[in-house]
């Protein structure tokens, strides 16, 4: 008998914002997550070291994921010094919950991407793998991703409960145009960025004086 299905929401969240949260929310509440982990990375793959420091990138995280009950912060990236690859934590994860099944949450724009992840054809062997809409990143799939799309696409949350692994789910949410580039940049400005992430974590921005004059 397999327990409910737990959703992994890996990021930079440099810093985390509503675009992370409010899909992830409402791909809780449609497919019927135990719980959402937010997993930050350290050492990024894809992309150009993170503006801010990951204990402050976990610190926000941590302010983030205590306004709601079915957030849970797990560091496990942050403490392995090498590239954050999700394959590595979902191949750990899979060893410390073989009963659970796992339900790897993405934005349109990542899956667009995701050829170019580390070992990525195995990814579905050990995760469902949840889709968000993303404004600006149409689902125009490369070959790749259309060919995991017509072996593994799935219109039925149901079958996420029912195995542990191997369907794409395309989630439905409201879209959000926003992206932590952008808002670094709106802060970078000196503008009002309330409404746009948690106001915790506004306020720790605005204590640590984060994304301000930024040199790059
Ligand atoms: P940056 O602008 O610094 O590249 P980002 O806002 O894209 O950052 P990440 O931490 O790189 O945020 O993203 C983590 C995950 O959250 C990715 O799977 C990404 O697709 C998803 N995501 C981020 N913003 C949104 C959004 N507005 N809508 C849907 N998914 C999103």
């Amino acid at each position: 008998m397999l327990t409910a299905p737990i959703g992994l929401l890996g990021g930079t969240f440099d810093p985390i914002h509503i675009g992370h949260l409010r899909p992830a929310i409402e791909v809780r509440d449609a497919i019927g997550l135990a719980e959402v982990r937010l997993i930050p990375n350290h050492i990024p793959p894809h992309r150009a070291n993170p503006f801010c420091s990951s204990e402050q990138r976990l610190a926000m995280v941590r302010l983030a994921a205590a306004e709601n009950r079915h957030f849970v912060v797990d560091e496990r990236e942050l403490l392995r010094d090498k590239p954050s690859y999700t394959i590595d934590t979902l191949v750990e994860l899979r060893q410390e919950l073989p009963e659970t099944p796992l339900c790897f949450l993405m934005g349109m724009d990542s899956l667009l991407g995701l050829p170019s992840w580390h070992r990525w054809q195995e990814l579905l062997g050990y995760a469902h793998l949840v889709v968000s809409v993303r404004p600006g990143w149409q689902p125009d799939y490369p070959a790749e991703v259309a060919q995991l799309l017509a072996r593994h696409h799935t219109t039925d949350a149901s079958a996420l409960h029912r195995c542990l692994a191997g369907h794409v789910w395309l989630a439905d949410n409201q879209p959000i145009d926003l992206s932590a580039t952008r808002l670094r940049a709106l802060l970078d400005a000196g503008q009002d960025a309330r409404y746009l992430l948690p106001e915790s974590v506004a306020h720790y921005i605005d204590q640590q004086g984060l994304y301000r004059t930024m040199c790059r």
